[in-house]
């Protein structure tokens, strides 16, 4: 029969293995404390089995637990040297729920369970003061009637303002007499309202605010979250029942809360705060005034009302055990002190990073903990962007700095455009005139989000901070035209697509990409990111692919280049124009001779990003959007292309009706471009060769480039483009004198290309998984159009989350696990990456690290991100597995 009771005090406590969840938080905590011999108040807790036993139940507790609460009891008067309804010294109780994790909505604290019409006096009589021990009864009687009797708290405040207009005192009954007016008239109250009697034997107290404890379990905002947090229903609460401390008598009295170090720096120094105890009529439970617990430390003892040098003692010991800055909840009564509870020490992103790499020099904890103790999302926050200032900086309006960090990007006026841009790599600020909950998955998907209503607690701005994306609200000189599809800033209009900065420290929205400005890497975050480094297996590489993308990679700590798209190249200048010559010519010739000129364009946009990446493997993977992305919509445009390649509009518009598509992502893309415009394939072969020589060349370091085919699902049309690039190779060494390596390898991204994983990999270097593909073949959902009901799923519980964030481990997890089992079977050498969202996912990258990927890529920013993540999985893995992994490759 499992335990019902444990008691506990200083130097003595009966622990669970699972205290936690047994104890509920606050038992657990002071059982732990009570075991370190740190001081605590004598007590007990009643244990979630016997709210189980008891079923929750409200009114009546079991018989066995009732027995086992009078021994307790009768433990804790021997204990205390105080009695229950004692003549002189009555023992005083403090009854108080916790769950096994932290769950508002339980009832709250019942204290001074033993007082009644006869104890107080004796209370009065043993600390001569009358005030204070009234005072507490009423309290007491007050809270038992919430609780225990459903009553509304108002109902007391009434009859306390009748009785002193009656009796005409300020704040409270001056005399005894007073006071047991006002007590006399609580319980007239309790009677003729309630229906019921405050019971006058402590024993009686104790059960009813026993029972009605249990009974809060159901309350609805209890319910709430455990729905919310996935605690089963018959999970229980535990009751803690501790001896009173009365730190609000005397200045010789108080409470406070300790933290074991200064965050902001990381030393070990105490900090916190205190309030004293001596709370005059007019204070009670407020307005006393706060002492800096560190300028105390600093300067002296002067003022606190108990040793310091022991607290100080006290907060050392329980960091040292459990190897993390605590903080503690401390009373002192009558200058003894006690602890009353603990908790890891809150604390900001950077001041975790902080106190992580100190504990580390100090010995405390080693690299692996304290990588394991950063959520690598938080990083995000740490590294928030800033915008470089210029004078030029147009503002278009300021609003609330709602969420920290600059961000720029594309208008996107609904979740669907952001989605669709965001897919295509694209930064986007998601402007909304308000957010609601239907809109969280873009706000996942923005760069920024901007609302022009609402402040510092709309809907986007609490979902803004807890993701960590910069959001500025309530810009009220900004208007959103939803006819127009504008944003009107006075006389200004923006267009979706048009490109705005916002800064979520400042409030600021910018026209246009201002310059962004990363805070250094260095310090800290250095530190741990060395930690992090060699904690891990995987390889972490960046998809990207402009200079500045690639330079702010290597600076986040990239080991190269796991995808260039390079679609993204084609789109600025003179080079869209070229392109949809390309796209629009109507035979070979006429597509060669466009490509020719988009061949020095290509090569030297990857000369640059070979001699950045400085002999680090960079993927380049071959044209693969559909090619109606890069043709006009506009009419403007329509007429501009038409100019410049001498042909009548309507001819331009026909060849652009001709390449539309029904399904574009199932569409003529990826390797079907390659198999139908093979020279298209020759050139950016040719530009990548010639690149890798010029580069490597230049910078004297050797540069291997590899070579990436999208879309494959057939072994075939990977060798159909293999062997072009193969001849383009030979072709271009042998003009050059100089012979290079060069990998080729291609996606996988097809349900097709998984079964077939052991017959491609005959043919390819590497794989890299593309997530993004992958999850819309495999559900069969579009990537572009999933958002719309996307949130409904999550909602409903019918998906737990998004799967195109983090992977569906039991589906396409499954699938991935599948085909680097056939790949290695064929080829033990292949090199296996992923570079769809996913990469950067670190829930993700926990599943790839299980499978064994030789590498993630991920967008720049998300790279150190990526690289915590990946040294915790490892760790984990080999923590679970009790053996480490090597690295298979370098990257
Ligand atoms: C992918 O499909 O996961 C991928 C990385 O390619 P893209 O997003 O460019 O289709
Ligand atoms: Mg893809």
């Amino acid at each position: 029969m499992p335990k019902r009771i444990f008691p506990f005090r200083r130097g003595e406590a009966d622990r669970t293995a699972d205290a936690a969840e047994a104890l509920g938080l606050k038992g657990a905590n002071l059982a732990l404390l009570a075991s370190l011999d740190l001081p605590v108040p004598p007590g007990f807790t009643i244990a979630t089995f016997a709210w189980r036993e008891a079923k929750g139940a409200g009114s009546e507790l079991p018989q066995a637990l009732r027995a086992e609460l009078r021994s307790a009891i009768d433990w804790l008067e021997g204990v205390t040297g105080r009695r229950f309804n004692g003549d002189a010294k009555p023992l005083l109780l403090a009854v108080r729920t916790s769950a096994r994790v932290q769950m508002p909505g339980l009832a709250e604290s019942v204290l001074d369970v033993g007082l009644n019409d006869r104890t107080v006096d004796v209370v009065a009589a043993e600390l001569n003061d009358a005030a204070f021990a009234y005072r507490s009864y009423r309290r007491f009687i007050e809270s038992y009637a919430a609780l225990v009797l459903g009553a509304d708290p108002a109902e007391f405040e009434e009859i306390a303002d009748l009785d002193r207009e009656r009796a005409g005192y300020d704040h409270e009954p001056e005399t005894v007499a007073g006071w047991r007016a006002l007590i006399a008239r609580y319980h007239e109250h309790i009677e003729a309202e309630l229906g019921a009697i405050l019971p006058q034997t402590p024993l009686e107290q104790l059960t009813a605010v026993v029972a009605a404890s249990f009974a809060s379990w159901r309350n609805p905002v209890a319910v709430a979250h455990r729905h919310l947090q996935g605690v089963p229903e018959n999970a229980g609460l535990a009751v803690t029942v501790h001896a009173m401390i009365f730190n609000e008598r005397n200045q010789k009295s108080g409470r406070g809360r300790a933290v074991s170090r200064d965050l902001a720096s990381g030393q070990s120094r105490l900090s916190g705060e205190f309030t004293l105890g001596a709370r005059g009529a007019n204070e009670i439970g407020h307005g006393a005034p706060v002492h800096d617990l560190s300028e105390l430390a600093a300067g002296g003892q002067d003022g606190f009302p108990a040793d310091l040098a022991e607290l100080t003692r006290h907060v050392r010991r329980l960091e040292a055990h459990v190897g993390d800055a605590v903080e503690v909840d401390f009373m002192i009564g009558d200058g003894a002190l006690f602890l009353m509870q603990s908790r890891p020490a809150r604390r900001t992103a950077g001041e975790a990073i902080r106190v992580a790499v100190e504990l580390v020099a100090e010995g405390l904890i080693d690299e692996g903990e304290a990588i394991l103790r950063i959520d690598p999302a938080s990083l995000d926050l740490v590294l928030h962007p800033t915008i470089a200032r210029s004078a030029d900086l147009v503002v278009l309006g300021r609003g609330m700095p709602a969420s920290p960090g600059a961000a720029t990007g594309e208008i996107a006026f609904s979740v669907d455009r952001v989605q669709a841009r965001a897919n295509e790599g694209r930064p986007v600020i998601l402007v909304r005139n308000e957010t609601s909950p239907e809109d969280i998955h873009g706000m996942h998907l923005a760069d920024g989000v901007l609302t022009i209503r609402g402040g510092t607690t709309s809907h986007a701005a609490v979902v803004a901070r807890g993701i960590g994306k910069p959001c500025v609200t309530g810009v009220g000189s900004l208007r959103i035209n939803a006819e127009a599809g504008t944003l009107n800033a006075g006389v200004r209009v923006l267009k979706e697509g048009d490109r705005i900065t916002i800064d979520g420290s400042s409030g600021e929205v910018i026209e246009g990409a201002a310059a962004l400005r990363r805070p250094a890497l260095t310090g800290d975050f250095a530190r741990l990111m060395q930690f992090a480094d060699r904690a891990r297996r995987m390889g972490v590489r960046t998809n990207a692919e402009t200079p500045a993308e690639a330079r702010a990679a290597r600076a986040f700590g990239a080991e190269g280049i796991g995808l260039c798209r390079t679609e993204h190249m084609f789109f600025e200048g003179d080079r869209i124009q070229a392109m949809r010559e390309m796209i629009l010519a109507t035979d070979e010739n006429g597509r060669r001779a466009a490509l020719d000129k988009l061949l020095p364009i290509q090569r030297s946009d990857f000369t640059e990003l070979f001699e950045i990446m400085a002999g680090l493997p960079v993927t380049i993977r071959l044209l693969d959007p559909p090619l109606h992305e890069f043709l006009p919509n506009s009419e403007s445009e329509i007429a501009e292309t038409a100019a410049m390649l001498s042909v009548d509009e309507a001819a331009v518009r026909q060849r652009i009706a001709g390449l539309q598509e029904f399904n574009p992502m199932l569409g003529h893309r990826g390797c079907r471009l390659a198999i139908s415009y093979p020279e298209i394939v020759e050139m950016q072969a040719r530009a990548i060769v010639e690149a890798a020589i010029d580069a490597g060349q230049k910078t004297g370091s050797t540069v291997v480039p590899e070579i990436m085919v999208p879309l494959v699902s057939l072994r075939r049309e990977l060798d159909f483009v293999k062997e072009r690039v193969d001849e383009v190779a030979r072709l271009v060494m042998a003009e050059r004198g100089r012979r290079i390596g060069y990998h080729v390898g291609t996606m996988i991204e097809l349900p097709r290309a998984i079964v077939r994983a052991d017959t491609i990999a005959e043919a390819a270097d590497f794989f890299s998984f593309g997530t993004n593909d992958l999850t819309q073949t495999v559900y069969g959902i579009s990537r572009d159009d999933a958002a719309n009901f996307l949130s409904t799923y999550v909602r409903q519980g019918i998906l737990e989350r998004d799967p195109f964030q983090t992977v569906d481990v039991d589906g396409v997890g499954e699938l991935i696990a599948m085909a680097v089992e056939k790949a290695r079977r064929t080829r033990p050498d292949i090199m296996l990456g992923v570079c769809g969202e996913q990469g950067g996912d670190p829930a993700s990258i926990a599943f790839f690290e299980e499978t064994g990927l030789d590498y993630v890529s991920c967008s720049p920013f998300r790279v150190p991100i990526a690289r915590l993540a990946a040294a915790q999985s490892a760790i984990r893995f080999s923590r679970a597995s009790g053996r480490p992994r090597a690295r298979r490759h370098d990257a």
